[in-house]
């Protein structure tokens, strides 16, 4: 049950939804409220105004752009996105994430958006958010800004957004050439969140040598990241199994890994290289073709 008072708003535009959050003191945006009521719930989220987000249609679409650039609103829920053929075709790693989330209840109502503004550390579509190296376009009282995925994730339910800011979309660059993705995750057994999830972007040149690679993991640590050591070791192999199993192994170097009931710091950190090696190996496959 709620027992706090709030007022409730849904606006039409997203103009109007940053207007009625400047109006409160401690406003929240509402998407698909998997994240936020149940916090409300608990006492531990007491908003004094919800500004709702669902009437504004627009933040619900997945559009290609002229420049092959794919944009996906704040609003697309996990379903819509792990369905949607273009990021089935394109982004792989992101529609695999976004089928990986929660239960179809969870899945059917949560929002990208909501996922990324929330940013629990567990959750699976900053990983593929990060190895596309995707931008997210906030919108605020200033106006508009793009923060690019590695300089947004900043802690456990922290990131760069400002209080007034909203997301309205996250864009993914164009895949260029032969570039392969894909998303695996080792799921909590109860909720399904990433105890620790890899996404891999695999970009091979015409003779087959890794080009570009990057990893992004989450579940792992206080805030999801870029495998930058991995990357750099794959790229200009041959991507083979020996190549990919060296790469993966320094994927959490540099990184402290999380510890709790589910797993230890050193059973995470043996994770992430399990999963870096499976995710680079079936990105590669893909760019491969
Ligand atoms: C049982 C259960 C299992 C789950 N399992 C998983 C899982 O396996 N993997 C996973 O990744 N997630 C999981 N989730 C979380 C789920 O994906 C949530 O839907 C998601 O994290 C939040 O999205 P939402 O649209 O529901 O956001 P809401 O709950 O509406 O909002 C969450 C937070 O984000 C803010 N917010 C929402 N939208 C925006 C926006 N556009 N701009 C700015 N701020 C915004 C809100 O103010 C709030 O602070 C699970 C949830 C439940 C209840």
């Amino acid at each position: 049950m709620i027992t706090h008072p709030f007022t409730y708003r849904a606006p039409s535009t997203i103009e109007e939804a940053v207007a009625a959050l400047g109006r409160s003191r401690d406003a929240k945006v509402i998407a698909g409220g998997h994240s936020l009521l149940p916090l409300m719930k608990l006492g531990l989220a007491q908003p004094d105004a919800l500004v709702d987000l669902r009437r504004i249609a627009s933040l619900r679409d997945i559009r290609a752009e002229a420049d092959g650039t794919i944009v996906v609103g704040a609003l697309a829920t996990h379903r819509s996105i792990a369905e949607d053929r273009t990021i089935v075709s394109k982004l792989a790693a992101l529609a695999e994430a976004a089928a990986a989330v929660g239960d179809p209840l969870v899945r059917a109502r949560g929002t990208i958006g909501g996922s990324l503004a929330h940013a629990d550390p567990a959750a699976d579509e900053p990983a593929p958010v990060l190895a596309f190296d995707a931008l997210i376009r906030a919108i605020g009282s200033k106006g508009k800004r793009d923060i690019r995925a590695g300089e947004y994730f900043k802690a456990a339910f922290e990131t760069a957004l400002a209080p007034d800011e909203i997301v309205a979309e996250i864009r993914f660059p164009a895949q260029t050439g032969r570039t392969g993705s894909a998303y695996v995750k080792f799921a909590h057994p109860a909720s399904r969140f990433a105890v620790v999830g890899v996404a891999a972007t695999v970009t091979l040149k015409g003779d087959g040598t890794v080009e570009r690679a990057a990893i992004g993991v989450t579940g792992a640590a206080d805030a999801p990241f870029r495998a930058a050591q991995a990357e750099k070791a794959i790229t200009g192999t041959k991507g083979d199994a020996k190549a990919i199993a060296a790469a993966a192994a320094k994927a959490a170097e540099g990184i402290t890994t999380l510890s709790d009931l589910v797993a230890s710091s050193d059973y995470r950190r043996h994770l992430v290289t399990v999963y870096a090696r499976r995710a680079l190996e079936r990105a590669t496959q893909r760019a491969q073709g």
